[in-house]
């Protein structure tokens, strides 16, 4: 790529730097004739209701996944839902998880009775800092959910030596990272549980759909337990469930949508292919942008065998300082105005929404949070300063689902123009808004 040093941005009027028509370089999921013929073959059984075609997904599901376990659900949510209830959490217990997230890593805890504690984030992968840990535990902390997140894998072995050492299990929240390794090891098979979104917006995309996965055969069932009853029968080996088959404990109903379980076995062959082409397309981008001064890669280091899955809503670290203390929001304007829009921020902090503060849910007389709690675990605005400042520091880029360098190169310039002539953008910078960021930063369809 050459250098654009003096060239004039496209926000002051000069040529943009993204020119090629980027024609289904963003479409997702990839949807061919396999998966119209997979759905109408459902349709026309009539079948949306059933399991059987559900069953034969979570076979391959976990044998891709590589647990011995897997067991669809109706969405995301519901599945960590299960997971939690699966690993014990009940009245008065506590969770981990990272406050700069998507609220169904933890928010349904309440549901159990149980609350959440958030730790901060490590501030180069994005993932629960296992150096904050120690910190977050009490006597009340039942299990600690990690979620790898915009597809990067959290650091496991530091996360699972301190929950071995204190007893607590460790859920994998693998919605963003659907086939990332760490280390070499698939994420969602190194803690006691995995669950996810398949939801359509998500890099495994099947519909609207969760599933979990797992070794555990009492986590499993448990799990089932929830809202599966009708495979709560006398398959349920658990002796301590035996007894209230037939109908769900909890009260749910949380079967997968056989139009989507159909679609999941067409999406699941083709995925690991298709990764593979959004793995040489995304790291390409990144190559392209070494050394670039103010924006720094999300992605592991290259010798650290662990990788990215399909890179889901691919974000990049921003640092303001190489930049004159350019504001993202800025920043992100005039790489927008380049042809490549791009947004400022990620998930904003959960810790500070109303629901894990003030809310009274379910009309206990006080907040849902400290409900069932013997201290205030709510986190004000303050306490968690890394995660703070990470919408200021974090931006989307470009989610490439081919590897077309051409029109990828065209892309990276954006990034490179803006960068190298930040200094003009200075003068009119108006700086960052207080509140960056998204509750849920997608509209999917
Ligand atoms: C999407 C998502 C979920 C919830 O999944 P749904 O299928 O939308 O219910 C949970 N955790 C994370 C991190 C997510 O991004």
């Amino acid at each position: 790529m050459t250098s654009s040093a003096q060239e004039v941005l496209a926000l002051y009027g000069g040529p943009k730097a993204v020119q090629t028509d980027p024609g289904d370089m963003f479409d997702w999921p990839i949807v061919t004739e396999e998966d119209e013929q997979a759905i109408m073959d459902v349709l026309r059984k009539r079948a949306m209701s059933g399991t059987e075609i559900t069953e034969l997904f979570e076979q391959e599901f976990a044998q891709w996944q590589r647990t011995q376990y897997a067991l669809g659900f109706s969405s995301g949510t519901a599945a960590i839902q299960a997971a939690m209830y699966g690993c014990g959490v009940g009245v008065g217990d506590e969770i981990i998880c990272q406050s700069l997230t998507y609220w169904a890593s933890c928010l349904q805890v309440y549901s159990l009775g149980g609350t959440v504690v958030f730790a901060e984030v490590d501030p180069d992968n994005l993932c629960i800092d296992p150096a904050d840990l120690e910190n977050r535990i009490s006597s009340r902390t039942k299990a600690i959910v990690v979620v790898h997140y915009l597809g990067h894998p959290a650091d496991m072995d530091p996360i699972m030596e301190i929950a071995g050492a204190h007893g607590i299990k460790v859920i994998e929240d693998v919605s963003h990272a659907q086939g990332a390794l760490y280390k070499g090891r698939l994420v969602g098979t190194i803690g006691d549980v995995a669950a996810m979104s398949l939801m359509s917006g998500k890099s495994l995309a099947i519909g609207e759909a969760g599933i979990l996965a797992t070794d555990n055969l009492e986590i499993y069932e448990r799990a089932l337990t929830l809202g599966h009853y009708e495979r709560y029968d006398e398959r349920i080996q658990t002796e301590a469930l035996k007894a209230s088959a037939g109908l769900p404990s909890g009260g749910y109903k949380y079967r997968m949508h056989q139009m989507s379980s159909a679609m999941g076995r067409v999406q699941l062959r083709h995925y690991d292919e298709r990764c593979a082409e959004i793995q040489k397309a995304m790291n390409y981008f990144w190559d392209l942008l070494e050394g670039v001064p103010g924006v720094k890669a999300h992605r592991p280091a290259k010798d650290s065998k662990s990788t990215m899955g399909g890179w889901y809503a691919a974000h990049g670290l921003y640092r303001p300082e190489e930049l004159g203390g350019l504001s993202v929001t800025k920043f992100c304007q005039a790489v927008s105005a380049e042809g490549c829009g791009i947004s400022p921020g990620a998930n904003k902090p959960l810790h500070l929404h109303a629901v894990f503060n003030e809310t009274d849910v379910y009309g206990d007389g006080k907040p849902t949070r400290i409900a069932h709690s013997d201290r205030d675990v709510r986190q004000p605005r303050g306490t968690l300063p890394v995660t703070e400042a990470m919408p200021a520091r974090c931006y989307s880029i470009p989610w490439f689902k081919h590897y077309r360098p051409q029109v990828i190169e065209e892309y990276a310039a954006a990034f490179r123009k803006v960068a190298e002539n930040h200094e003009r953008l200075l003068a009119d910078d108006p700086g960052d808004p207080e509140d960056m960021g998204g509750w849920h930063f997608f509209r999917h369809r």
